[in-house]
């Protein structure tokens, strides 16, 4: 059963083949057995789980089940989730429990869904590999010694593992399809705005958006079908109607364009992810699908501008952590001045200082035209790249990562290293523009991801092509070895 897809395990159970609470305990016996080897989750609420799944099999009785209803999910650990630890993977959260619930965990808890628990992370999302978090670094289920990728590693590992269902991620720089490219799943980072981001906990505010991690773009549908949607407690939410995301995902793709950028696939990647992207555009061909080479010029700007402006956004988000009214605070403060330095030295971790220090001098008086103004100008040179590639294409093609999953350990002491891990997924956020990340084939016993990004709001369409995908491709329904 564990192995199933959501989509299969919603016909389970709306069969009766299994309840919710018998689907719950199977998960949650898992999550014992296995995780302490992938460390995916930093939370397990096992009371709250089987008292969620048996009201949802309430409603699967009495007929007025959704989809969801009863599909045990996980939860990244910095959507607040009421009366839950919600700890961003900080020692400066360890101790937070969240009063309220955010709009993404609500919208699927009123979609009958369980949650299993929380999902370990890069600490405040700051990584590209899930070794930064407080509760140790998270492990990939396709082979332990290596990172899961970040920074939603934990979400990853626990659906590759197959500990829960599906999971929630968030996507600043690319954390749900980076790590969905490492772990051989589907992810989808939505159009800035199409999701609500109150009760996340921000990193950079206008770059973070939430988006489910699955098995399948059929699953992913189902999932942003219930996250996605106007909030008017988020001011940067979208006031636009929800298109139904499963309806179109049977459409052919004949005459599909899809632009392939010169500068993704050049110096950098490795030949196992070129080659394996070779055989996927292939076979998109053989579905229907024309190829054109395509330039996205600004790119290779991306990565120092997005940086700055990520940077600059956490430090002043992150100025609420200050040991006064919520997380950690130190022991036996001298004075005011020393109850916020230490508090802040002691709660956060190095990654998190680099960045509210980085973040801090790009913005100060006599750097801020140098670095911040300069960044936003970059920016919208991104955005603009975008916008005249989709002239000419529907699509964007290139892969998620410019290597596969590396070795917990290799890169955590260069910084730089890491940052550019997320070169090809980093300019969505930048341009806000939507994008999918799905298993294209297998390398060196590893998955390969590759991704499609598309113009604002083409959520449908590229669930649609990532489904005719998958409908080709067996890629998806891979299980990593003695799971
Ligand atoms: N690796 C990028 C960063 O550290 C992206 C992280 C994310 O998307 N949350 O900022």
């Amino acid at each position: 059963m564990h192995e199933k897809s959501l989509a299969e395990l919603s016909t389970a159970l709306h069969s009766k083949a299994i309840s919710s609470v018998e689907l719950t305990e199977l998960f949650l016996k898992r999550i014992e057995q296995l995780d302490g080897t992938y460390n995916s989750f930093i939370t397990v609420t096992p009371e709250l789980a089987l008292q969620q799944a048996r009201a949802a099999d309430a409603r699967l009785a009495d007929g007025s089940a959704g989809p969801l209803t009863g599909i045990p999910l996980a939860h990244k650990d910095l959507f607040c989730t009421r009366g839950v630890r919600t700890s961003c993977a900080s020692k400066m959260l360890d101790n937070f429990i969240a009063p309220y619930e955010s709009t993404v965990t609500q919208r699927l808890l009123d979609a009958g869904t369980v949650s299993l628990g929380k999902t370990n992370m890069d600490e405040f999302a700051m990584g590209s590999s899930s070794e930064s978090s407080f509760y140790g670094p998270v492990r990939n289920p396709w082979n332990p010694e290596l990172i899961p990728g970040g920074s939603s590693g934990g979400s990853a590992a626990a659906v590759a593992a197959r500990l829960c269902a599906a999971a929630t991620g968030t996507d600043t720089g690319g954390s749900i399809r980076q790590p969905a490219g490492f772990t051989g799943l589907t992810g989808l980072k939505p159009t800035y705005g199409r999701v609500s981001r109150w009760g996340m906990i921000a990193y950079a505010s206008s770059l973070d958006q939430a988006g489910p991690m699955a098995h399948s773009a059929e699953d992913c549908a189902l999932l942003l079908q219930a996250m996605a949607g106007f909030d008017d407690k988020d001011s940067t939410s979208v006031n636009q109607p929800v298109p139904d995301f499963s309806a179109e995902l049977n459409q052919p793709l004949k005459g599909l364009r899809v632009g392939l950028p010169k500068e993704y696939f050049g110096e950098g990647l490795d030949s196992s992810i070129a080659d394996t992207l070779g055989a996927a555009v292939k076979q998109l061909q053989s579905l229907g699908a024309e190829i054109r080479d395509i330039s996205l010029p600004n790119a290779e700007l991306a990565i120092p501008a997005y940086y700055v402006i990520a940077s600059a956004e956490a430090s002043s988000n992150l100025s609420r952590f200050d040991g006064v009214r919520f997380g950690y605070r130190c022991d036996n403060p001298a004075d005011l001045n020393d109850l916020y330095l230490r508090s802040r030295e002691e709660g956060f971790g190095d990654e998190v200082k680099r960045r509210i220090m980085v973040g801090t001098y790009a913005l100060s008086a006599g750097y801020y035209d140098a670095y911040y103004l300069q960044a936003q100008k970059i920016r919208r040179l991104i955005k603009n790249d975008f916008m005249a590639a989709y002239q000419q294409v529907d699509v964007i093609l290139s892969p998620t990562s410019p290597t596969q999953a590396f070795a917990i350990g290799a890169r955590i002491d260069d910084p730089v290293s890491l940052y550019l891990t997320d070169i090809y997924t980093i300019t969505a956020n930048l341009a806000g523009v939507p994008g999918i990340a799905l298993p294209a084939g297998m390398a060196n016993d590893l998955p390969v991801g590759m991704q499609l990004l598309g113009p604002y709001f083409s959520e449908p369409r590229l669930l649609n092509i990532a489904h005719q995908y998958q409908q080709a491709t067996d890629w998806h329904n891979r299980v990593p070895a003695g799971i």
